[in-house]
């Protein structure tokens, strides 16, 4: 298991990301916070079966720009652990610029703006309206 969350709590798979969803969307759990409800475009939730830490995680659907590398991956959805189950494909690299598809319905991610490092930033909306407001968002770049 490598890190996929900083200490910070920022998402580390494919990217770390900036938790931008009100804490009442969260279960208040060891001082972690646990994401229970995340949403593709299409309102297909993006949480798994396969338990991580006590807590379903999230699947996702990552792939590199040519879409010839896939790994499929479910994370952690305690913000500030590093948890994560490669169900197939390899893991990506730091640096790497990777698209997120919905496991589902393969729909890419909402991109809500490019970082300033010029990648994508992808949005997991947190409730069935698709406000952005209540997601969390990260880059698609490793590391960044
Ligand atoms: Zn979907
Ligand atoms: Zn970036």
């Amino acid at each position: 298991m490598n890190n996929m969350f900083n200490l910070d709590g920022r998402l580390h798979i494919p990217n770390r990301a900036k938790i931008y969803i009100p804490y009442f969307k969260f279960k208040s759990l060891e001082d972690n916070y646990v994401v229970e409800k995340a949403y593709c475009s299409k309102n297909h939730s993006l949480l798994s079966n396969i338990r991580i830490n006590g807590s379903n995680g999230i699947h996702l659907l990552t792939s590199d720009l040519s879409g010839k590398k896939q790994c499929n991956v479910v994370i952690s959805a305690f913000a500030g652990t590093g948890d994560y189950v490669v169900l197939s494909g390899e893991p990506f690299h730091e640096n790497d610029i990777v698209k997120v598809f919905c496991p589902k319905c393969k729909t890419e991610l909402d991109i809500l703006f490019d970082c300033e490092c010029g990648a994508h930033i992808y949005v997991i909306y947190g409730d069935k309206d698709l406000d952005w407001y209540y997601g969390w968002s990260f880059c698609s770049r490793v590391g960044c």
